[in-house]
């Protein structure tokens, strides 16, 4: 016999006002961090870093520019939405400590669905360390918008900037990249499969290490804890939001040097190398151009090898050359290419 379908619970927000929606939302995050001196509930929040430098960086997330309901589930929404704000922080070899979330809702928004978004939001304060300070809420005609806010400290000696790469110094990469795009066209794929034909099961089964690459990234704190032990402190560093070669662009303009980046130290998941293939793209291309990875890619002094090369999770990637050579790439076939700006390499595997 069918079962009736269950229909999910819907409480209109307004049921609550405001405060009251605020304060439902935000009432289990506990306060983790000591400069933490007031969070939500005042004016404004009071954070006090005792001589450390502050680092603050925002980035507003918009639903049908940086996200698909249809296939972002809201409580990993919540999650990514935090995640990319603490990569932010980290990038610059700093801890993040504090966010605020700011909110624009239509009335599509049920508190339950809300709920949800606060579900991921705390999971990524519980998994970090972070401390939910504060925000706004307010109403959109249209769509769902969240900005996150990540407020982090770090000892000003040891703070990492773009603009610190010296001709000379070695490239790092951590985990690997290009996996987040590929699963984000699997899943604009599988959307369209289920637009056409609803009754179609998703074949994301197979390709669940991507997909999660895309829905649900990681941050790399483990790897600021990581150079901190070891007592390194990279020359220059950045998050790879937008690709890995785009924001080795973004260093070499802002440090003045060109770089050589070998093909074969850019790591690839070998699910992303079979999923390229898939979709007949080329490996190194995803990974150069891809994007959402946040991996970090840095820069050590050259006496730093040593360290780096025995550290978990870094590959060696290149060398960073004088202005005038340029950005290049060495292709595993032997040949050196310019790097394009927007990241896309033409490759033709059947060149040699
Ligand atoms: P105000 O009118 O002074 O801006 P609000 O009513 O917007 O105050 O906010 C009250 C408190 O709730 C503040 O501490 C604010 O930071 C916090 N807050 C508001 N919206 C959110 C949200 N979406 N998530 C977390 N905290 C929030
Ligand atoms: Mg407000």
């Amino acid at each position: 016999m069918a079962e009736k379908a269950q229909q999910p619970q819907r409480t209109d927000v307004n049921t609550l006002g405001e405060f009251g929606l605020i304060n439902h939302l935000t009432k289990q995050f506990p306060i983790l961090n000591a400069s933490t001196k007031l969070g939500i509930g005042d004016d404004a929040a009071v954070i006090d870093n005792q001589g450390l430098q502050t680092v603050v960086s925002t980035d507003m997330l918009v639903e049908g520019i940086h996200f698909d309901l249809m296939y972002s589930p809201l409580k990993h929404l919540g999650y990514k939405a935090v995640v990319v704000n603490l990569s932010d922080i980290y990038a610059m070899n700093a801890t993040p400590k504090q966010i605020t979330v700011s909110l624009a809702l239509s009335n599509r928004f049920s508190v339950e669905a809300l709920e949800e978004l606060y579900a991921g939001i705390y999971l990524a304060c519980e998994r970090y360390g972070v401390d939910l300070v504060g925000g706004d809420t307010t109403s959109s005609n249209k769509g769902l918008i969240i900005s996150v806010t990540a407020i982090g400290q770090a000892a000003v000696d040891k703070l990492v900037y773009r603009s610190g790469a010296k001709v000379g110094d070695i490239i790092c990469i951590t985990g690997d990249v290009g996996a987040a795009y590929l699963g984000l066209q699997m899943l604009e794929r599988e959307k369209q499969v289920f637009l056409s034909s609803p009754d179609v099961k998703p074949d994301l089964e197979n390709e669940a290490y991507c997909v999660g690459r895309q829905l649900k990234p990681e941050a790399r704190g483990d790897m600021i804890r990581q150079f901190a032990k070891e007592n390194l402190v990279p020359t220059a560093m950045i998050d790879i939001s937008d690709g890995v070669a785009s924001e080795l662009f973004h260093i070499c303009r802002a440090s003045g040097v060109g770089a050589y980046l070998e093909e074969e130290g850019v790591p690839i998941h070998p699910d992303a190398q079979m999923l390229a293939l898939r979709f007949k793209l080329d490996p190194i291309t995803t990974a150069l151009s891809g994007g959402e990875d946040y991996e970090l890619l840095f820069t050590v002094k050259t006496e730093d090898l040593e360290k780096v090369k025995y550290m978990p999770d870094i590959y060696i990637a290149g060398e960073i050359t004088a202005a005038a050579d340029g950005v290049k790439l060495h292709t595993k076939g032997g040949n050196i290419h310019p790097l394009q700006a927007q990241g896309w390499v033409h490759f033709d595997p059947n060149k040699k």
